[in-house]
């Protein structure tokens, strides 16, 4: 039993500069990402587990339309939405995925069911929607998934034929996925990610996000990560699974391992975005070589931290 909790969480990383964003709306995004924290800190303090609780942040962050998953998903090129999320059990590395959802109210709930049910790890499109359905998900309407704002995100990237990320203004390399990972007072990690991809995607486009060991990985022996940034690069570094390797084959430390992969790896590929991190000791690092990142963090006994910018 490791004496302490952790939590990690993120709304997405992009050109967020502090000039971009008006004071109320930053106010927004800090409020939103500080109750996800209280959310799965309430569960982990009390002896939660660590997969339960970055269900429940997720879940948080899916239900607010700030963020690119859940309600919040973005337009694809038809104008539809197809959201993808995974999440994986560090302890038995058990792992669920789905891709494709069109009216899965909360992706990440199904992604957990996938990997509890244990037949398959990854189902898409309408066989996963059927999962859900059989398994008494909860789902939505198009009118719940239209939010103006990701409306008029379409409309300009059709204009502009340009396939977008999240969280943009002017330039079409903003991210806005979401993400948790959590180390619980049992020794045990996890962590889920969740996402509605990018603007004006390809229908049938998949990134990062619901590959176990790209956008999501973890592993009691080494850590838990959440990514988010352009999913074609991520995958082609494995970003995840990258880091997690680092440590357990070369001995790096948590913060090491993220430098490498973030800031050499994936910069020289040409991968912007960033991710959240802890290991099995209790530490944490939300490297991103983007402009910004909704991102927090929180550790038994201190104070919660919350950030958006560099
Ligand atoms: N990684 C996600 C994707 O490529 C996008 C994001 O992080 O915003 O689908």
């Amino acid at each position: 039993m490791s004496s302490i909790y952790t939590l990690a969480i993120h709304g997405g990383a992009g050109t967020i500069s502090r000039g971009s964003m008006s004071a109320e709306a930053q106010k927004d995004y800090e409020a939103a990402l500080t109750q996800a924290l209280e959310t799965g800190e309430a569960w982990l303090k009390t002896g939660g587990d660590a997969l339960t609780a970055v269900e429940k942040a997720v879940v948080v962050l899916e239900n607010n339309p700030l963020f690119n998953a859940g309600k919040g998903a973005v337009f694809t090129h038809e104008g539809q939405h197809e959201m993808d999320a995974s999440i994986m059990d560090g302890k038995f590395l058990f792992a669920g995925a789905v891709s494709g959802l069109k009216h899965i109210k909360n992706p990440v709930l199904l992604a957990r069911k996938v990997m509890e049910e244990g037949t398959h790890l990854y189902l898409s499109g309408s066989g996963a929607e059927l999962f859900g359905k059989k398994n008494g998900l909860a789902f939505e309407t198009d009118e719940y998934f239209y939010v103006p704002l990701r409306y008029q995100q379409l409309q300009d990237a059709l204009k502009s034929d340009s396939i977008v990320l999240d969280h943009t203004v002017t330039k079409p390399d903003k991210f806005g996925t979401v993400g948790a990972v959590a180390l619980d007072m049992h020794g045990n990690l996890a962590a889920a990610t969740s996402t509605g991809g990018m603007t004006n995607k390809k229908h049938g486009r998949v990134g990062d996000t619901p590959i176990i060991g790209a956008g999501t990985y973890a592993n009691n022996t080494t850590c838990a990560i959440s990514c988010t940034g352009h999913g074609e690069f991520f995958m082609r570094a494995v970003v995840a699974y990258d880091i997690s390797c680092l440590m357990e084959y070369k001995g790096l430390s948590l913060k090491e391992a993220c430098r490498i992969v973030v800031y050499e790896k994936l910069v020289k590929l040409g991968g912007e975005g960033g991710l959240i991190a802890v290991d099995n000791k209790g530490n944490i690092e939300l490297p991103f070589n983007s402009e910004g990142m909704y991102r927090g963090s929180v550790r038994m006994g201190e104070e919660k931290f919350i950030a958006i910018y560099k």
